[in-house]
């Protein structure tokens, strides 16, 4: 195994799916399922194409109601190339005797390829390689490059080169019975002898799409002149390419493609562009190595090298891979968020959900440009989530669950269960804990990289904004003299109601209040940073005053938190009334309980009566708070709180959660990893192997969860090295698992990089061209001295199992 490929050998048509999720090329504007050239969309192969914020809305009649959707548009099928040999059938894997069968992904590179060899009915023999990429430095490109071989026959052959824009989304089984036609079709046309542009248009948000395609063939460095055929109806154009094939001699079929849509930048149309960029992109072995030249800069700032675990490193590396192709530099010209399943299939309907809060720390420290653009994509929608406060006649603004294009709310109102084939109510929508979410986002965000621009002029509105709305939405309780919140969901999905009650929503989640009454803080503490000038014009715009910031404080103090006096948080308020779930029974009854909801709806039953959750609820404070800051938090709000209250509720929790989310994997082996981390390892390999082993038995094919990917690459560059920014002050407290070998990664840190590395014998923290943190950093606890230029180097130490390095002694300058 190599721990830059991602590797497949045979074809295995039920494997495909993943396959083609997990091989998905893009660069932050548009991707394409890893889907082989030669098929088209069926059961077994979906070569879906996204482009980023490429959405549209339908509506559709289902279950006596009138629902309207939004969706993240599959684009027409750009790879489309067949082959036949004289006028036979099309070449299909599934129709030949397959000699020979390998995939790779090279995730140094950027280049999916195939390389096939087989034998037809006639007993001929050919041997293609396949090679494709979708460019990362100019994101309007993507190339094939065919290595075709007759290896026992010579003749003709035909190579069918299109744009198929008669695509619909159909990459969800579930969503099948809601309308699915996104496409209209505008143009399809050629453009000169070896070229072809097909516009299409969405069909409700007018978005339109232009692909240009040109396809020629070579043999070595001469340029054949295929006897050519326009293919041409409505939605899809392309051509026949006939040549004859010599036995030995091969070909190569190089097809370059761009796209561009209506609202790209400096453009005058999309179609007059995508012709532009096809004549002017040179050839396949051109547009290869500029793609090695993009992503060798990508590594070199967001590798993390792992040594001593051969599979780990290789997905660390995939994920790291998935997410640049999903948001990237590139991002930062576009009005995108971050999808949480990627631009690599349709699940979610590629809307952006609170997974952010798992996939910006590692943005953050390596191109906060990206994070910024992101938080901007929020920033924008500020008027829509003020109008969703309104709707409920609270102020300030609550951004929606889940968001696509304009900001409002796109979550679901009805889902199917699979399990019981019944279209249930979906209140999704009361997870307001994403506007907490989002503040955090936020100031992480400005802590990491001390963006003080960015907090005054877009940052310090969000934060105030969505301060305002939960103060407006905190009740006070005269009995219990506290702020409540009531009527919202928690993280875990499985509890949207009381068993009791008939109206949806919880009372005083835990998490959701902690989160609030951390960010009223946050604040009032951007109110000092943004600086008086620009406060007072913040004040005066958003007509704040004196009274609102002292509500905020006060609330900040006095918030409900549902606390027992064993120290167990209740995940709301009335949790203990559940009643205790059989765990042990229903594993036994079903195998797979990921989704119980959907098993016990199935049932006649409601999950809502169980202690059981889908995911990380109240761990969620263990993971985005320190020990320390929950501690402060917990004193800021007047209530107890003890070290070992964290073991005690991860214990708890840990019982009663049935991970449906893979977000929840990532929470637990974080949580776990800080009371017990030389025991962390195998935890975070089991988080590894979520998405390249499709864990949850399915949802992989639909879309990557892009949110547990970052959350390993997390997992590692916060937990491993215990990487922390609190109060100003960058801490260290490594602890390698005794399996690995070396861990060594670059993180930036308010514009300039530091190197930590840390191996069997040693660890070396090093600001190579500058340092502008403070000049104490801490090192498992105690102060050291940080200059620009001057590596300091720590001797290691085993502890515990896992190796600590050791401080105090004259550390400095040692060996
Ligand atoms: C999880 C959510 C998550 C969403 C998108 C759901 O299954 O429960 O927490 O935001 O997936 O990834």
């Amino acid at each position: 195994m190599s721990e830059w490929r991602l590797a497949y050998d045979g074809f295995d048509p039920a494997e495909e799916g993943l396959r083609e999720a997990l091989c998905t090329l893009g660069n932050g504007y548009f991707a394409t399922r890893g889907a082989a050239e030669e098929c088209e969309a069926d059961d077994i192969h979906y070569p879906g194409t996204y482009l980023a914020g490429g959405y549209n809305r339908l509506k559709t009649d289902i279950a006596g109601r009138t629902v309207e959707n939004e969706d993240l548009v599959n684009m027409p099928n750009w790879l489309s190339l067949r082959l036949r040999i004289d006028d036979g059938e099309w070449f299909n894997p599934l129709a030949v005797e397959l000699l020979a069968y390998r995939q790779e992904l090279d995730l140094r590179h950027g280049v999916l390829r195939r390389e096939m060899r087989w034998r037809d009915r006639h007993g001929r023999e050919t041997a293609l390689t396949a090679r494709r990429l979708v460019h990362m430095e100019q994101p309007h490109l993507a190339a094939i490059e065919w290595r075709l071989r007759a290896l026992n026959w010579s003749g003709r052959i035909t190579l069918r080169s299109a744009l198929e824009g008669r695509v619909i989304n159909a990459g969800v089984a579930r969503y099948r019975q809601l309308a699915n036609t996104h496409l209209r079709p505008e143009s399809a046309q050629p453009l000169d002898d070896d070229s072809v542009l097909l516009v299409v248009e969405t069909n409700q948000s007018r978005l339109r799409v232009a692909q240009a395609a040109r396809t020629r063939l070579y043999r070595d460095d001469e340029q054949l002149q295929p006897t050519r055929a326009l293919l041409r109806e409505q939605g899809y154009v392309g051509h026949d390419l006939c040549i004859e094939l010599t036995e030995g001699q091969p070909i190569s079929v190089e097809k370059v493609v761009a796209l561009y849509n209506g609202r790209d930048r400096a453009i005058s149309e999309p179609a007059l562009a995508a012709a532009q960029a096809v004549r002017d992109a040179p050839r396949f072995a051109a547009l290869e190595a500029a793609q090695a030249r993009a992503w060798s800069q990508l590594w070199g700032r967001c590798d993390v090298v792992l040594e001593g675990d051969t599979r780990a490193q290789m997905i660390l590396r995939l994920h790291i891979f998935h997410l640049l192709q999903t948001v990237s530099p590139h991002s930062a010209d576009h009005d995108v968020g971050v999808p949480a399943r990627g631009l690599h299939g349709e699940a979610y309907r590629g809307h952006v959900f609170w997974d952010e809060l798992f996939i910006f720390p590692f943005l953050n420290m390596r191109i906060p440009e990206i994070t910024r653009s992101l938080l901007r994509y929020r920033y924008r929608r500020l008027g829509e989530a003020r109008r969703q406060a309104r709707t409920l006649g609270l102020r300030g603004a609550l951004y929606p669950w889940q968001s696509g294009s304009d900001g409002r709310e796109e979550s679901q109102v009805l889902h199917l269960n699979p399990k019981s084939g019944r279209w249930l109510p979906d209140n999704s929508h009361l997870q307001w804990h994403v506007n907490a979410a989002i503040a955090y986002n936020v100031w992480r965000y400005y802590e990491v990289t001390d963006d003080r621009e960015f907090l005054a002029f877009y940052g310090a509105e969000m934060l105030f904004e969505i301060a305002r709305f939960w103060a407006s939405a905190a009740t006070w309780n005269d009995a219990r003299g506290r702020y409540e919140i009531r009527g919202v969901m928690g993280p875990d999905e499985f509890h949207d109601a009381y068993p009791w009650r008939d109206r949806p929503g919880l009372d005083n989640n835990a998490y959701t209040n902690v989160m609030v009454a951390w960010l009223l803080r946050r604040a009032l503490e951007a109110l000092d940073r943004v600086g008086p000038d620009r406060g007072s014009e913040l004040r005066e715009t958003l007509a704040l005053d004196q009274a609102e910031f002292d509500a905020w404080d006060e609330i900040s103090r006095k918030l409900y938190v549902p606390l027992r006096d064993d120290g167990i948080i209740d995940q709301f308020e009335g949790y203990d009334r559940l009643e205790e779930f059989d765990w042990d029974g229903y594993r036994r009854k079903y195998g797979d309980i990921h989704r119980l909801d959907r098993l016990l709806e199935a049932e006649g039953d409601s999950v809502n009566r169980y202690k059981a959750s889908k995911q990380a609820d109240v761990l969620m404070l263990f993971y985005l708070f320190s020990a320390e800051e929950l501690a402060a938090l917990f004193r800021q709000l007047g209530y107890p709180f003890a070290g070992e209250m964290i073991p005690r509720n991860i214990d708890y929790y840990l019982q009663r959660t049935s991970n449906g989310s893979t977000l929840s994997n990532i929470v637990h082996s974080w949580v776990l990893a800080r009371a017990n981390r030389p025991g962390s390892w195998e935890i975070l390999k089991q988080a590894l192997e979520s998405d390249i082993a499709d864990v949850q038995g399915g949802t992989t094919p639909e879309g990557i969860h892009l949110g547990a990917m970052a959350g390993t690459v997390d997992l590692i560059q916060l937990g491993q090295t215990g990487l922390e920014i609190r109060d100003d002050l960058l801490r260290l407290n490594p602890c390698l698992p005794p399996e690995l070998r070396r861990l060594a990664l670059r993180v930036r840190y308010r514009g300039h990089w530091l190197d930590i590395d840390i191996g069997c014998d040693r660890m070396t923290v090093h600001a190579p061209n500058g340092w502008s943190g403070p000049r104490t950093i801490m090192v498992c606890n105690q102060a050291q001295a940080l200059d620009a230029g001057k590596p300091l180097v720590f001797r290691c130490q085993l502890k515990r199992g896992g190796r600590r390095p050791a401080v105090g002694d004259g550390a400095r300058g040692r060996c």
